[in-house]
């Protein structure tokens, strides 16, 4: 433990000014050995000084509190009045033991300095140890001690400088151990000022009177928690101030059998945070109605598109059979012989016209030659390759295939299968009708790169000689279109 003794250039080396005032009064007094007459000296001393003095009755080996001054109790925490020195931690109270014995022993006065190691404010105290005779002859020795002044000024500007509350509180302890009630031994203004006492000095008093927000159990369980487990916390809360909702950020650590706490009022960091937390939901509100305009704007747009997509079906096709109509089936094959073309394949056309049509409606009415006109699309649906023949319905009862790929070998089977698909089965037209037909096909394979239009006209002569040849048949086209015709 780091002490000092000194009975020489005390002045000089003290730190309170109150030292050389009180060796000059004790100096004044003293009669060689046993000090100063006590009761003169306290007279005059108690009044002024008496905050810092304490003054011990020798025992055996030991010494009695008989006066124990107001500032130290603040300083230690709590009185020693009517204790004992040797109740000191070991190490303060045999220093100071020894220091008295021998102020007794040699009469005059000492200046010690010494560590405390108990007391939770300061840690260096200076002390004057002066001899004292009282008229009954006893002896006494009058002591003033102080926390050097360096470390209570140190002390003070940090505390009284900081932007946030500081308080330290020491455990008030039952018999058993357990914490009563802590007491607050010191803070500062601004500490004061968030609890809502400003106007009151929080030292001394019970802590979770003068600290309303530690008066939630939780808050106080977690300090106690702190107390004892010696680790610190971090703490958030809130509580009413004149009905003001105040946030706080409390630092919890322990301190010997106390706590610092040091309080930041966050209350304007609080309220921007909810201020943000507020504009974030909103824009996210916005967001999500943004969002939800887009989709309804890509549906909207997607419905457009079907819709377009729908009309441009319809508009190549044909209402009655839903077959392509004859503009997009010339459009369509165009594009299919340039590939043909490029590819350099076979490509083939079938003309089919339904014979004797006309007496169809004649005997059967217009809906039911609808009906027959509508059953043989499908006819020829179901004999041609989907993914790439075309088939198109080119006005009135008169069909035309594309067959990509096809000789006329191939287009010629395929239209032995159309002509045998009529004559094995009849088509029917109402749940209770159903007809028979037969029709004349004209088949043409395309000659080199002969344009669409000589193809066509070359199946459409084939087709009229079928016509002309008897119907219900096949002819294949001659050739070429100028010797054909
Ligand atoms: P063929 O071809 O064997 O020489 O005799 P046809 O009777 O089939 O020929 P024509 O060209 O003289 O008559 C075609 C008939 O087809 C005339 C018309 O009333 C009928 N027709 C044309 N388009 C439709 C249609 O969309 N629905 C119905 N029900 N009949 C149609
Ligand atoms: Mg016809
Ligand atoms: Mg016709």
């Amino acid at each position: 433990m780091y002490q000092e003794v000194h009975t020489s250039h005390i002045p000089a080396r003290a730190h309170a000014r109150e030292v050389a005032e009180l060796l000059r009064r004790f100096e004044l007094g003293a009669r060689g050995r046993s000090g100063v007459p006590y009761e003169t000296f306290r007279d005059e001393v108690m009044p002024v000084f008496g905050h810092d003095l304490l003054v011990l009755k020798p025992e055996v080996d030991d010494y009695t509190f008989i006066h124990y001054g107001q500032h130290i109790i603040r300083y230690v925490g709590a009185s020693r009045l009517q204790g004992r020195v040797s109740g000191m931690a070991p190490q303060v109270a045999r220093f100071t033991i020894d220091c008295c014995n021998r102020a007794l022993d040699e009469g005059h006065a000492l200046y010690t300095v010494h560590r405390s190691l108990s007391t939770v404010r300061v840690s260096m105290w200076e002390r004057l140890i002066m001899p004292a005779t009282t008229a009954d002859g006893s002896r006494l020795l009058v002591v003033f001690s102080r926390p050097l002044q360096f470390h209570e000024e140190l002390l003070t500007t940090v505390l009284e400088t900081s932007l946030s509350g500081i308080v330290a509180l020491r455990a008030i302890r039952d018999e058993a151990g357990q914490v009563e009630r802590m007491v607050i031994i010191t803070a500062n203004r601004r500490a004061a000022s968030i609890a809502g006492g400003a106007d009151r000095d929080p030292v001394d008093g019970d802590a979770r009177t003068a600290l309303p927000f530690l008066a939630e159990p939780t808050i106080w369980r977690r300090c106690l928690t702190v107390l004892e487990q010696k680790r610190p916390d971090m703490i958030e809360t809130f509580f009413l101030r004149d009905g003001d909702e105040v946030w706080l950020q409390i630092a919890v650590a322990p301190l010997g059998d106390g706590l610092v706490l040091t309080i930041t009022d966050v209350s304007e960091l609080t309220v921007a945070n909810q201020t943000l937390k507020s504009r974030a939901a909103m824009l996210a509100l916005e967001i999500g109605r943004e969002r939800a305009t887009r989709r309804a704007l890509s549906q909207e747009i997607g419905q457009r598109e079907q819709r377009e997509q729908e009309l441009r079906r319809l508009a190549e096709t044909d209402p009655l059979t839903a077959l392509l109509n004859r503009r997009s089936f010339t459009e369509k094959a165009h594009a299919a012989m340039a590939l043909c073309e490029e590819n350099q394949t076979d490509i083939a056309l079938i003309v089919v016209d339904l014979d004797h049509f006309k007496a169809v409606n004649d005997s059967h009415g217009h809906p039911a030659g609808d009906a027959v006109i509508r059953a043989f699309a499908d006819v020829l649906l179901g004999l041609v390759r989907a993914d790439r023949d075309l088939v198109g319905r080119f006005g009135g009862e008169e069909f035309a295939i594309l067959l990509p790929g096809a000789g006329l070998g191939a287009a010629r089977r395929t239209a032995l299968r159309i002509q045998e698909a009529l004559a094995s089965r009849h088509l029917p037209v109402s749940e209770v009708l159903a007809l028979q037909v037969s029709a004349s096909l004209g088949v043409a394979a395309r000659q080199g790169a002969e344009p669409l239009s000589d193809l066509v006209e070359r199946a459409d002569r084939a087709l009229y000689r079928a016509k002309s040849e008897g119907r219900s048949c096949i002819r294949l086209a001659d050739p070429d279109v100028s010797a054909a015709a």
